[in-house]
């Protein structure tokens, strides 16, 4: 089984285009003030379609993970951990945390978005811990 490679709609397509850049992008609802993800063609809260992308903070904390300690297949390199990323303007995004210890993450920590490419065209958001948590280290 290869990796499943997204294939952006055009509703989609900024997202991955500003992930190339190494930019986390969100729809904002000039309706309701709903931020949006994943990227939709009308607010999923209030049906406007007057949504505009802006750039998100990055932070964002661990809602949920669980490590995926043997891969489906070889492309994917286990132990890996998938995450529910609360971010700081509201949506959860499903995740990876990378370069980190299973063993050091907990629900509710802070990460911090980077970026890694999945595929020759596409970049995704995955997530480190939060640097300040280093200071001791
Ligand atoms: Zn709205």
């Amino acid at each position: 089984m290869a990796k499943p490679t997204p294939r952006p709609t055009p509703t989609e397509q900024p997202f991955y285009d500003a992930c190339a850049q190494h930019q986390l992008i969100l729809q904002h609802c000039q309706g309701c003030g709903h931020v949006l993800f994943y990227p939709r063609t009308h607010c999923d809260q209030c049906q406007s379609e007057q949504l505009v992308w802006k750039e998100a903070s990055g932070q964002g904390s661990i809602a949920s993970y669980t490590v995926v300690r043997r891969g489906v297949s070889a492309d994917f390199e286990a132990p890996y951990v998938i995450a529910l990323i609360d971010l700081a303007e509201g949506p959860r995004m499903m995740s990876q945390i990378i370069e980190t210890e299973p063993e050091a993450l907990a629900v509710g920590l802070q990460v911090s978005v980077d970026f890694a490419a999945w595929s020759e065209d596409i970049t995704l958001p995955v997530f480190r811990l939060h640097p300040a948590l280093d200071a001791n280290a």
